[in-house]
């Protein structure tokens, strides 16, 4: 029996669905496994706490005999929970997470054995990092690498078949000090946006020192049976499915989004739920998306950086908790062709440490001017660079996502809604020479009542936007649901701080020349909009029309990765990274080169997958039934029977073979094709030859006679799980 059919058998015998937990209240397990502040308050001296505090709340540095202290309190609460060894947990640019266990056990020289976790280890370890990518900084400098604490995320216990450990978050950069990871990037970003944004909005308000950008995705995924999934080797090796007629009853009746969930995914998911509520991610919503077999998880917002860990560790969880449910969780951004892709929207705002939301409309002309402040400025950022955050949300496997069903076009494009539209409008016509009294008209407009009520209207939310402002906060939509949000969050961090400290200098410049504070802002507000405006658009981000007007706006529409990633070349981004201290040159060019490389090689092992299963799982099976379709018209004839008594069969027996050589052929030609990729020395044309002579040429059209061959051979021979069966039975 084909592993397709033992998998639906075993599918239909095992129904029996594993009950999860009893039901607790959420609040008694939360963070349960976290060394949350209040827990180090339990098991740290005034002094040791007092330290933590600062660091983890405004980054200060802590001093190594305090940082023994925090470890062996660290310890002290972990060993009581069963735990025996420890890992830096950080986040390579392999897009997934990186560990390496170590055993608190260890041996005194005298050979007594002792535990022991010391402020030197928890600080700093020093995995090689020769074997992670390095995009050449390696080759230049060291292979060493350094993982280092970072306090601002809290150390949390993981438990991993009946073992615990103790993860210690961390970033990962070179002996020179280059980042090798996303995490290290990315608190730069964070704390050059802050101190930007702080700058900003003392210009209003005196009382704030502290600017937090905040975020809460929205993660969406497919589970499907795990016997099914493990009979398709390309949805083993490459999360997708590469080939696979599309089902009579795909996502048309539109009947799963919002539906009930099956018994045995809510099972599964109030399984991880649990998980993630003990590692203290504050998951809150939990529903069917558009397709067949997809769903979405999100939780309540949080500070970027733990949101980013929160999400990349939620990923991990839900990968192996559905492994006891006998499921496979599919995190990949198209693993189905013909129905809708995951994404992974990025709910992002600005929160104050005067406890004001930066993207919540304000009540008062004073409030109102804040609110717009922030607002036009992130509708500049995207402006001006709106081929950065292209770049950030490119990969191999968000380019099938991108433009396809139900996902944002490639353009990246602003929806501010009808509303604000016309507030923008307004602003841009009346502030023209110079804004008087009169016009401060439009900052006393009830901004606050006004735009949640029109948001929250259904009718004025547009979903095919790729960056759309819904309320009181920003929705990045664009970014594909394998990634680790970090990327999207380091670019949208960075392009906005940029913008600000800009904004900050017109500003102050109109001031010093004795204009008044509020029109120098309404004035330099004005002139933005003007900039700016043609990323605003508020219609049909899917539709054709769309792609037409982009073009004539002069809006970038780069639909392939290799392209996109130019963006991290250009001298604007070199200038505007390290300018902000994000990335050197050298950094910069380096992740340019490790994102053309894990591109160019995850297309080069699908052209692989797809020339074996043509080869070794449909050929096979379409050769075996033409030869059964062969025979049936000989004996025919045989017989005597006349030509119209087998004309089907030959009809049959012809499409068989086109289809049959057109794959051969065309496999042979892509394996050529690669071969003639590989040898490219620079690595942006490489990648490009991936994509425009292996993958566009023939990953099509290989799959489209493969598909037809699906449809005309026998059912029971079909060795790979069908559509139907992934997406329909569980
Ligand atoms: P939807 O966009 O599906 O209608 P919601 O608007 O309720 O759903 O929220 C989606 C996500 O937005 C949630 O993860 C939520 O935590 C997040 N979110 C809400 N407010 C903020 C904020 N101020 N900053 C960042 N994320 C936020
Ligand atoms: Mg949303």
């Amino acid at each position: 029996m084909s592993l397709r059919f033992s998998a639906i058998s075993s599918l239909t015998s095992d129904a029996e669905i594993k009950a999860g937990e009893a039901t607790q209240k959420v609040t008694a397990i939360f963070r349960e496994n976290v060394f949350s502040l209040d827990k180090a308050r339990a098991f740290l001296s005034d002094e040791a706490y007092k330290s933590l505090v600062a660091s983890v709340k405004s980054g200060k540095k802590i001093d190594r005999s305090l940082a023994n202290q925090i470890a062996s309190g660290m310890r002290a609460w972990a060993e009581a929970k069963g735990v025996t060894h420890y890992t830096h947990w950080f986040q390579p640019l392999t897009g997934t997470t990186a560990e390496k266990h170590d055993s608190f056990f260890t041996l005194k020289s005298d050979g007594t054995p002792i535990e022991e976790f010391d402020g030197a280890t928890l600080i700093q370890q020093e995995p090689d990092a020769s074997s992670f990518p390095n995009g050449g900084i390696r080759a230049t400098f060291e292979a060493r690498g350094y993982t280092a604490w970072d306090p601002s995320s809290p150390a949390f216990i993981y438990e991993i078949a009946g073992g615990r450990t103790l993860c210690i978050p961390t970033i990962f950069v070179s002996y020179t000090g280059e980042s090798l990871d996303n995490k290290a990037p990315l608190l730069k970003a964070l704390e050059a946006l802050g101190k930007a944004a702080v700058d900003v909005a003392n210009l209003f308000d005196k009382n704030v020192t502290k600017v937090t950008p905040t975020l809460g995705w929205e993660q969406e995924y497919f589970v499907i049976d795990e016997a099914l999934a493990n009979a398709r080797p390309d949805l083993v090796q490459a999360g997708r499915t590469v080939f696979g007629a599309a089902p009579a009853k795909g996502q048309q009746l539109e009947d799963h989004y919002f539906g009930s969930i099956p018994d045995r995914v809510y099972a599964f998911m109030r399984d991880f739920e649990t998980e993630a509520y003990k590692l203290g991610i504050p998951l809150r919503t939990r529903h069917n998306e558009v397709a067949p077999a997809q769903y979405e998880v999100a939780p309540i917002f949080e500070e970027v950086n733990i949101a980013v860990d929160h999400n990349i560790l939620l990923m991990d969880v839900m990968t192996r908790v559905a492994k006891r449910h006998k499921l496979k969780v599919l995190l990949h951004e198209k693993p189905f062709a013909g129905i809708n892709g995951s994404g992974k929207h990025n709910n992002w705002s600005l929160a104050t440490d005067t406890g004001i939301n930066l993207l919540a409309p304000g009540k008062t002309p004073k409030t109102n001017l804040l609110f717009l402040t922030f607002f036009i400025n992130i509708i500049k950022a995207v402006h001006d660079n709106a081929d950065m955050l292209r770049a950030s949300i490119a990969s191999a496997s968000n380019d099938h996502r991108l433009g396809a069903n139900e996902a944002p076009p490639a353009i990246i494009s602003v929806f501010v809604g009808e509303y604000l539209t016309k507030v923008l409008n307004d602003i841009e016509t009346r502030v023209d020479e110079k804004f008087d009294e009169q016009d401060e008209a439009i900052l006393k407009l009830d901004l606050h009542k006004s735009i949640p009520e029109l948001l929250l209207d259904n009718t004025d939310r547009n979903r095919t936007s790729p960056f759309a402002f819904t309320g009181n906060k920003f929705e990045f939509r664009a970014v594909g649901s394998s990634a680790n949000c970090a990327n999207a969050m380091i670019t949208l961090n960075a392009i906005l701080a940029d913008t600000l400290i800009k904004f900050k200098a017109e500003v102050d410049e109109i001031i010093s020349k004795g204009t008044k504070k509020e029109i120098a802002v309404m004035q330099t507000l004005q002139k933005y909009i003007v900039d700016s405006k043609a990323v605003l658009f508020e219609g049909d981000g899917y539709s054709e029309a769309w792609e037409k007007e982009a073009e004539k706006r002069g809006l970038p529409n780069v639909k392939t990765t290799p392209l996109a990633l130019d963006a991290l070349a250009t001298n604007k981004a070199k200038t505007l990274f390290e300018g902000l201290g994000i990335y050197t040159h050298r950094e910069l060019e380096a992740r340019h080169e490790i994102e053309l490389e894990n591109y160019l090689k995850k297309v080069q092992i699908e052209g692989r997958i797809m020339g074996d299963l043509a080869l070794n799982h449909i050929l096979p099976v379409a050769i075996a039934y033409q030869n059964k379709v062969a025979g049936n018209i000989q004996s025919l004839k045989s017989l005597g029977l006349a030509e119209t008594s087998y004309k089907a069969q030959s009809e049959l027996l012809a499409r068989l073979s086109d289809h049959i050589q057109a794959i051969y052929t065309k496999v042979h030609e892509m394996t050529e094709a690669r071969k003639i990729a590989n040898a490219i020395t620079d690595v942006r044309t490489r990648a490009i030859a991936y994509e425009s002579q292996v993958k566009a040429k023939f990953f099509d059209e290989i799959r489209y006679h493969v598909d037809k061959l699906e449809h005309l051979v026998d059912n029971e021979s079909w060795t790979l799980p069908k559509y139907r069966e992934m997406l329909l039975l569980r």
